[in-house]
């Protein structure tokens, strides 16, 4: 494919190096290619719960990403935003990075084939996994656009939702968020929580207990997602008395938080208490290593938007070529 080749650096030291695949990542080869960078993009070798492209290669129908009138599949938007990578000549590699070492310059990137890369600056966009439930059912049903779903604002409006009973998991904020959004489209929002205590914050809690379309399912384990082609219900089991029973449901959302991916960082960068990568000023996506910029999920636990991930590598690729220019 046109300028994919995973050559070194003619100087041995790549100007920017983007580790990951999503759309901050991608965003940031477009940006750093047109300034003349000439970036190389680690986009990941792939694992069963890791493929590269990042969470919309699990996501059906993006409709919500300005420019696609008509919506437009995540996994062939991910190919797109690729593509046009490549139109610039990024050089991509399929491999992960392992680990890092950022405490001198230039920076040192360690690939899954045992490579060393050296880098100027570094745009760490690895996003992170939405945490999934892991009984059976649940992986299939995602993967193939059956009712499974770990974004209600990604996919809840879709029209195979509209009118049916929906089921959430999870007591924290983002389960509350999802059910309150899912009451415009579902005839009635499940929140099947494992303990009869929420861990949402009261605003949310009084929010959703409020609303005459959700129904609290306390102490409820779910145990399997019923379903062939589209989940037709859900197999739960009492936390306490243990019992199971068949609940139907024409949709399933998992909300039962993030995982932002920095394991390969390792105490190599300042994190937030909550795992996600630290920009100490607002506004800006340099992290506090000088030359290291982040952008994406992986710093972002809000909005994890496509669109305000495409939007952060944009602005990592211009704070990186500025900070080359200042003779960083
Ligand atoms: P969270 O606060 O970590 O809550 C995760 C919830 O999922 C918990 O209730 C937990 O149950 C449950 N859970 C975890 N693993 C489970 C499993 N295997 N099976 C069943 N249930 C499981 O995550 P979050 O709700 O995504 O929120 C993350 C952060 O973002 C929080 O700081 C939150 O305040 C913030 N946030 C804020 C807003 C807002 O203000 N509008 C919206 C979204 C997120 P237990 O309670 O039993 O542990």
């Amino acid at each position: 494919m046109k300028g994919e080749s995973p050559t070194t650096a003619p100087s041995g030291v790549e100007q920017i190096a983007i580790v990951g695949s999503g759309p901050a990542a991608w965003t940031a080869a477009i940006y750093a290619a047109r300034a003349g960078l000439d970036p190389i993009v680690y986009e990941g070798a792939g694992s069963r719960t890791m493929i590269p492209g990042g969470q919309l290669m699990f996501t059906t129908d993006v409709e919500n990403y300005p420019g696609f009138a008509d919506g437009v599949g995540g996994i062939e938007m991910m190919a797109e935003f690729r593509r046009q990578a490549l139109r610039f000549d990024t050089r991509v590699v399929t491999e992960d990075i392992v680990r890092v070492d950022l405490s001198e310059r230039p920076f040192v990137l360690y690939t899954s084939e045992g490579d060393r890369v050296l880098a100027a600056t570094m745009v760490i966009a690895t996003g992170a996994n939405a945490r999934w439930l892991g009984v059976p059912g649940e992986e299939r049903l995602a993967q193939s656009g059956g009712g499974v779903s770990a974004c209600a604002v990604c996919d809840g409006a879709l029209p195979h939702f509209r009118g049916q009973r929906l089921a959430v998991v999870g007591g924290g904020d983002s389960a509350m968020e999802e059910a309150l959004y899912l009451t415009k489209f579902a005839s009635e929002v499940l929140i099947v929580h494992r303990r009869d205590e929420l861990r949402a914050s009261q605003i949310m809690q009084d929010r959703a207990r409020r609303s005459d379309r959700i129904r609290f399912l306390w102490n409820r384990v779910v145990v399997e997602v019923v379903g062939d082609e589209a989940i037709s219900g859900l197999r739960l089991r009492d936390a306490v008395t243990g019992t199971e029973e068949e609940l139907s449901v024409g949709g399933l959302f998992v909300a039962i938080g993030h995982t932002p991916n920095t394991g390969f960082l390792e105490g190599q960068i300042p994190l937030r208490e909550n795992g996600y990568v630290l920009l100490p000023t607002p506004w800006r996506t340099e992290t506090s290593v000088p030359g290291v910029f982040a952008a994406g999920d992986v710093m972002d636990d809000y909005y994890r938007q496509a669109v305000s991930a495409a939007g952060t590598g944009c602005m990592a690729a211009l704070e990186a070529e500025r900070f080359l220019a200042a003779g960083g």
